[in-house]
Order: structure tokens, then C-alpha cells, then sequence
């Protein structure tokens, strides 16, 4: 049998909580061989923003968030990296009084700042982009709306990988991406709906996108006793490497624990666990297998 290796889907780090090094290596002391790592907004990274100095903000974020995959790397796991503009950073941005045309103007130069990486192959895709899971303003929800279909151009120009922040409403939410993604013709192997519930990771599926899951106990049980299509699904801790907040949602080392207290439980099989942590994500992110 081949050995059991884990992969998280989509994480993030921050130099200001572990860091990219420190959170890889316990990955991997637990079995961990691939991870997906996310830029988080600025002020994560200690980065503090003015409306006059938007742009430099995002650069020097960018750079610390390369930073942090130069440092996953070295500790010895494969890495995915995405960077984008999370729909929270429109209402955390006009919240600091910068206009939301200006708001769009900067998302717009962010993305292709970053598009440009994706196309030179120093990073793998756009994330996170979508759509607000909270209540706000109808104009910032067209103006996170206009940065998807942005990334959905790159990601179909220049072949990168989209991961999305999406609101979770099931049928309706897979249904109104799709209808963006194949107008733009973004094709759905390249697309992740993250942090998805079960409805949305079924219709996800169904129409060949992939889902990562939070690695929660309880939802992973849910979801292999509904015996879910495993297909085009992956696990993620969605970890923010905040030290105020440790563990949340999840610790990247916690999601291992959970799969093999349920393999042990006999709630899942080895082959199901290994075709979501190796094949799944050969397939969906394009790294040799461990
Ligand atoms: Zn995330």
C-alpha cells in the first residue's frame, strides 16, 4: 500500500504568527507533503495602508507573501501559491475612506500585478477573489463582482489556478459563478469554490469545479457518511497564522488528526483519504506526486 500522505488545500501564513517555515515543517512532522499557501490581506503581514499608499502596501505585501513560500518550500513540502484581492479588503478599504472607484482602480492593479507572477510561474493562481459571506453594500458586491471576472480573464489567459471566497447559499451560488465563469470561458478544472459547504462542493462538483473543504471534524464526517462525490474535492485548514486567534478555523497539523481519527473510526477508507490528499491534488494543482 502506498503510504498516507496529507496535503492542505489552502492555508495562509503570516511572518507576524508562526511564518510560513515554522507551520510547514509541523505539517510535515505529521505527514504533511503539500500545501497551498494564500496571501492574506496587508494589515496581516504588518503592512498598515493609507489611501496614499495603497499601491507600495500591496506591493510589500506581495513580497512578504513570496517571502513565505520561499520559506514552506525550504521546509521541505511542495507549495502552491496564490495571491488576489478577498472581497473583505473592498469593505475594509472604502472603510478607511478610500473611494470605491479608487477601490476597483487598486484591485484592478493588484490583479495584474499578480497575474503577472502567474504567467512568469512565480506563482500558481489568483486568491482569494469573490464574493462577501456577510451582510455589506450592493456596490461593493459589483465591485467584487468585477474583480472575479478579472481573475477569471487571467486565469483563462495565462492558465492559472482561482481560488474563490464565495457566500455558501448552495445550488444558487455555484449556479451564478458558473454563469460568469463560462462567459468569461474560464475552464472549471482551474477553479476552487473554498471553504465550501456541502451543497455547494455536490453542485460544485457537478459541474467539474473543485471544493476545499474545512477539515473539521464534524463536516468531514457529514461528508463521507453522505458518501459526497470525492471526484474533484480537497481538504483545507483555511489557517490564518494569527497569534491572537491560534487555530483558527483550523491548525494545518489539526485537519491530519481529523482524517485519521475518522480513518480510525472507520468513517472513511485509506484509498478515499489518499485520492483527496495525492491524487486530487496532483490533478487539480498540477505538482509531482510525493
Ligand atoms: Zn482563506
Amino acid at each position: 500500500m502506498r503510504k498516507l500522505v496529507f496535503a492542505d488545500a489552502h492555508a495562509h501564513t503570516s511572518p507576524e504568527g508562526l511564518g510560513a517555515y515554522k507551520v510547514a515543517s509541523r505539517f510535515r512532522e505529521h505527514d504533511g507533503w503539500f500545501m497551498a499557501l494564500v496571501m492574506l490581506p496587508p494589515w496581516h503581514y504588518g503592512v498598515s495602508l493609507s489611501p496614499k499608499s495603497l499601491v507600495e502596501g500591496y506591493s510589500k505585501a506581495i513580497e512578504i507573501f513570496l517571502g513565505e513560500c520561499s520559506a514552506a518550500r525550504e521546509a521541505g513540502i511542495k507549495v502552491s501559491c496564490l495571491a488576489g484581492f478577498h472581497p473583505a479588503e473592498v469593505d475594509k478599504l472604502i472603510g478607511i475612506g478610500v473611494k470605491p472607484e479608487d477601490v476597483l482602480a487598486l484591485a484592478e492593479q493588484v490583479l495584474e500585478m499578480e497575474a503577472s507572477l502567474c504567467r512568469k510561474g512565480i506563482i500558481q493562481g489568483i486568491g482569494e477573489v469573490g464574493r462577501q459571506h456577510y451582510k455589506t453594500m450592493p456596490e461593493r458586491v459589483a465591485i467584487v463582482t468585477s474583480i472575479m471576472i478579472k481573475a477569471f480573464e487571467y486565469a483563462r489567459d495565462y492558465d492559472c489556478l482561482v481560488h474563490l471566497h464565495l457566500e455558501n447559499a448552495g445550488y444558487v451560488t455555484v449556479r451564478t459563478v458558473n454563469d460568469l465563469a463560462r462567459l468569461v470561458g474560464v475552464p472549471p478544472h482551474l477553479v476552487v469554490f473554498h471553504h465550501a459547504s456541502l451543497r455547494v462542493a455536490e453542485a460544485a462538483e457537478n459541474n467539474g469545479y473543485y471544493t476545499t473543504l474545512p477539515g473539521k471534524k464534524e463536516l468531514l464526517s457529514r461528508a463521507f457518511s453522505k458518501n459526497i462525490p470525492i471526484e474533484t474535492l480537497l481538504i483545507e485548514s483555511d489557517y490564518i497564522d494569527d497569534p491572537k486567534r491560534p487555530c483558527v478555523s483550523s491548525c494545518p497539523w489539526e485537519i491530519i488528526e481529523n482524517e485519521l481519527a475518522l480513518m480510525r473510526e472507520g468513517i472513511v477508507d485509506e484509498e478515499t483519504l489518499f485520492r483527496i490528499n495525492v491524487d486530487n491534488v496532483v490533478k487539480y494543482y498540477g505538482v509531482e506526486p510525493p
